[in-house]
């Protein structure tokens, strides 16, 4: 039981969730409100951050679920929380270790961008193209941004790159405030407007639209990345950082993912098949049809489970071999039954055992009931029984992962 599920809510996720479940909602909402997309979420942006970072570290986590944020602001272990920007750089780079190691130039940063896939593509493969707009170096001016030598002290900031302005706060009193010219961006120099490239206005970098070609493998999962080594913006000076695609997978309406290489799909039967045996027929993400056969003799269960070897997804770098695919079975039992059936159906079926009732029985009567619905009602008493008090029982809390 945790104290507060502040963290959990901003996630969209359930307290006792997987360190992938974190990672996955991490991932979905930190692309949605990255202020390059969504500038106006700045705020949302940062509690994402927050929260992803506390709930992904075993030791802050453990303080937060006790304690609540108050326990992690006492204990001081956070010691403050990491930049927005970095952990997403950090999340979507494959962190400190992983690229970037050894390479010391001076680098632009990197752009992700996520393409959603359906089930059918990751099954099959496909290609996608993504056009994109980025920044190239002007080809007419290699980059200079004017003539060769055209290069000139920057007139506005005589050079040094800042700008001073005094401010009067009141009466004898003045602020001086340094920025950065505007004219030259801080760079102490600039093209003389003469002799400016036309193409890029002396800029040195140009807008240009970009087709990416993006293959999809067989068997690649959700959240998987794509990357493009230097393919981000360029920038005189600069090694271009890379376009990162992150996979979304859309979810399907028949077919679920289970452990990476399994299927799984529930399957809706009568109660006369699950008893008498049946033929149906399952359409597969490449659009094959299967026949699955249930003998006569043979009794199918309310919620058994079945699988089919190689029909599950292909596996990553290694195709033909497939998982399985899982079916569980559903059974729908009839409303009712016409009273005159009854004598021939207890025929068919094997015979009741005799039950024997006390002369002092009392006849009581039976109510719907709805574990589920309990359940639903208990847990939500239990992360919020301080609350409740205060609030009464109404209050419903959005916990559900989406
Ligand atoms: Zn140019
Ligand atoms: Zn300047």
């Amino acid at each position: 039981m945790v104290k507060e599920t502040k963290f959990y809510d901003i996630l969209g996720v359930k307290p006792g969730c997987s360190q992938d479940d974190l990672k996955k909602a991490y991932r979905k909402l930190a692309l949605k409100y990255h202020p390059d997309k969504n500038p106006n979420e700045g705020e949302r942006f940062k509690q994402i951050s927050q929260a992803y970072e506390v709930l992904s570290d075993p030791e802050k986590k453990k303080i937060y679920d006790q304690g609540g944020e108050q326990a992690l602001k006492e204990g001081g272990v956070s010691g403050g929380f990491s930049s927005p920007m970095d952990l997403f750089d950090m999340f979507f780079s494959g962190g400190f270790g992983g690229r970037g190691r050894g390479r010391r130039e001076r680098r632009g940063k990197d752009v992700v961008h996520q393409l959603t896939v359906t089930l059918e593509e990751l099954y099959k493969g496909a290609v996608r193209k993504l056009a994109l707009q980025k920044n190239v170096i002007c080809d007419k001016c290699e980059g200079r941004g004017g003539k060769k030598g055209a290069v000139e002290q920057c007139p506005t900031c005589r050079g040094t790159g800042m700008q001073i302005q005094v401010q009067q706060l009141g009466p004898g009193m003045l602020q001086q405030i340094q920025t950065v010219c505007p004219d030259c961006r801080g760079q102490g120099e600039r093209i003389n407007p003469k002799d400016r490239c036309k193409q890029c206005q002396g800029k040195k970098v140009v807008r240009d639209r970009k087709v990416l070609e993006v293959h999809i493998d067989k068997g690649m999962t959700d959240g998987q990345k794509i990357i493009f080594n230097g393919e981000g913006d360029q920038e005189p000076d600069l090694e271009p950082g890379d376009i990162i695609i992150v996979l979304d997978e859309k979810e399907h309406s028949v077919f679920r993912r289970y452990n990476v290489h399994d299927l799984f799909m529930r399957m809706e039967i009568q109660l006369v098949e699950a008893l008498c045996g049946f033929q149906k027929s399952i359409r597969t993400l490449d659009e094959r049809e299967l026949v699955i056969t249930a003998l006569p003799g043979e009794v199918i269960k309310h919620g058994d489970y079945k699988a089919i070897m190689n029909e599950g997804m292909p596996q990553y770098k290694n195709p033909f071999e497939k998982g399985r695919l899982i079916v569980q079975f559903w059974v729908q039992f009839p409303k009712t039954i016409a009273p005159e059936l009854i004598p021939a159906l207890e025929n068919a079926l094997p015979p009741r055992e005799e039950s024997m009732i006390p002369d002092t029985a009392e006849e009581v009567v039976l109510v719907d009931f709805d574990p589920e619905n309990e359940a639903r009602r208990r847990s939500h008493k239990n992360a919020y029984d301080e609350d409740d008090e205060m609030h009464g029982q109404g209050q419903r809390v959005q916990c559900a992962t989406n």
